[in-house]
């Protein structure tokens, strides 16, 4: 299955990713995941992303083109894809496009979840992430066992350096401005799936196997 899945910061992207990529089996990629262990490894990719990153910008098309190409060149992509965050940009879509073709992959659904801003707010600023596995908590919604700790692996867990208020109406801006315009581009293709996901996350997951299973 070839799957794109979209939305602003805080729609639940990585928590809906988890879900499908156990469920469909397929390799969950994920842009700003493979920025920021650039960053960690300090990367000359993850030298140039870092400042955009830490501004709540958007990493240049080239670098983030690039760095995907690479990635769905992979074998494991043969399976099919779950590309979480990208693209983000119509330059980006029409690059993406190109890709997929070479790959005989074209994309199938576009999972587009939809949230208004007051709950975003309360979900970035309350995110916490597990820096070694990836896993996602939320201090009032899913708080871990013990606090700071990951149940997972034991990890100290953090708080991203863009969940802040502040960020988040930057990244908004973005993403009205930048990737509204993409799902468009998508939407004219016919394989958009709009998902309300202000829901409980088990309730978000249900209505995304539904529009998956559209495809499947
Ligand atoms: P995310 O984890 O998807 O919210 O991404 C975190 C940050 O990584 C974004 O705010 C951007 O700075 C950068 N980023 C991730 N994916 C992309 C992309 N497709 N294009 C440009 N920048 C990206």
């Amino acid at each position: 299955m070839n799957i794109l899945i979209m939305g602003p910061a805080g729609a639940g992207k990585g928590t809906m990713s988890e879900r499908i990529v156990k469920e469909y089996d397929i390799p969950h990629i994920s842009t700003g995941d493979m920025l920021r262990e650039n960053v960690r490894n300090g990367t000359e990719l993850g030298k140039e992303a870092k400042s955009y990153m830490d501004a709540g910008k958007l990493v240049p098309d080239g670098v983030i083109n690039a760095m995907v190409e690479k990635r769905l060149l992979e074998p494991d992509c043969q399976k099919g894809y779950l590309l979480d965050g990208f693209p983000r940009t119509l330059v980006q879509a029409e690059a993406f496009g190109e890709i997929a073709n070479k790959i005989g992959k074209p994309v199938e659904c576009v999972i587009a979840l939809e949230v208004g801003f007051d709950i975003l707010v309360d979900r970035i600023t309350g995110r916490r992430i597990c820096p070694n596995c990836g896993a996602i908590y939320h201090i009032k919604g899913h708080p871990s066992k013990v606090e700071g700790i990951c149940d997972e692996c034991g990890g100290e867990l953090q708080q991203r350096k863009d969940d802040t208020v502040e960020k988040l109406r930057q990244r908004m801006d973005e993403y009205e401005n930048s990737t509204k315009p993409v799902i468009d581009y998508f939407d004219k293709l016919g394989v958009v799936e709009r998902i309300d996901a202000g829901k409980p996350a088990a309730e978000v997951f249900e209505d995304v196997k539904k529009a998956l299973s559209k495809v499947a």
